[in-house]
């Protein structure tokens, strides 16, 4: 399984727009994150999870070449805001699977009315497959099996995905023990870390290091990432073993 980092920043990315501070101007290319999503090859199936508003840029740079599935964790326009750019992927491969909560379909339908639009289509307009995600019931990407985890980015509830030893959560501030124990030693864990200082509704460094702990992943990757957390160097520093800051086009093989 090969996994690439699209990206890593919280929901402005990395640089803000007009920010002066240090890290937005930092000159190591590990300190320019766009918004937060992953691209996860498994033999020969390609899954995406998340399409924000740098999905065109992320697909150019990955060379992602086919999506056979679009996981969403939540409806946030950081994570979904760049659904018109899977256009050439449907060119290509016809409607786009996608998966979420219901509750994410129905939000995307109206944000995207024209996607889901089945009469009078306009010719040019992407289509989709919507694949509803239950809590507690896995799902089939191809034939790789896709386990989802719940939790809570503030009072809203989000999707996490297992593949095999992979663990991807983003946005996430509660966890049940019960999620806890579906990852409980897997491989690699991703999990959102936004900075140093607490947030109301995402992880911070010591809630993280707090659940990592509790999850004993060989090894987790922080992502979703604000310039207020600092330089991604000294960041690293400050990590216990096992613990990796991610960066924007990081792969990493399981
Ligand atoms: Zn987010």
């Amino acid at each position: 399984m090969k996994v690439y980092f699209l990206g890593t920043g919280t929901s402005q990315g990395i640089p803000v727009i007009g920010s002066q501070h240090s890290v937005c101007l930092s000159s190591d290319s590990r300190d320019k994150r766009l918004r937060v999503s992953v691209w996860i090859e498994v033999d020969e199936t390609s899954i995406v999870i998340d399409c924000g508003p740098d999905f065109r840029q992320q697909m150019l740079t990955s060379k992602c070449q086919h999506i056979d599935g679009l996981l969403f964790t939540h409806e946030h326009s950081d994570h979904t805001a760049g659904l018109d750019d899977i256009r050439p992927f449907y060119f290509k491969q016809g409607d786009i699977k996608i998966f979420a909560h219901r509750r994410v379909l129905v939000n995307l339908e109206k944000r995207f009315d024209y996607i889901f639009e089945t009469e009078n289509k306009y010719p040019g307009a992407p289509s989709v497959t919507p694949n509803e995600v239950v809590e507690n019931v896995s799902f089939l990407v191809n034939d790789i099996t896709v386990e989802p985890i719940n939790a809570l980015h503030g009072n809203l509830q989000i999707f996490g995905y297992k593949i095999q030893d992979f663990v991807y959560l983003t946005d996430v501030k509660t966890i049940d023990a019960t999620e806890i124990e579906k990852i409980k030693n897997c491989k690699v864990l991703v999990i959102n870390c936004l900075r140093e200082e607490p947030h109301a509704t995402h992880f911070n460094l010591e809630e993280v290091l707090h659940f990592i702990s509790l999850v004993q992943p060989d090894k987790a990757y922080l992502t979703h990432i604000s310039h207020l957390f600092g330089f991604h160097e000294e960041i690293q520093q400050k990590l216990p073993k096992g613990v990796y800051i991610a960066y924007d086009n990081l792969e990493i093989l399981i």
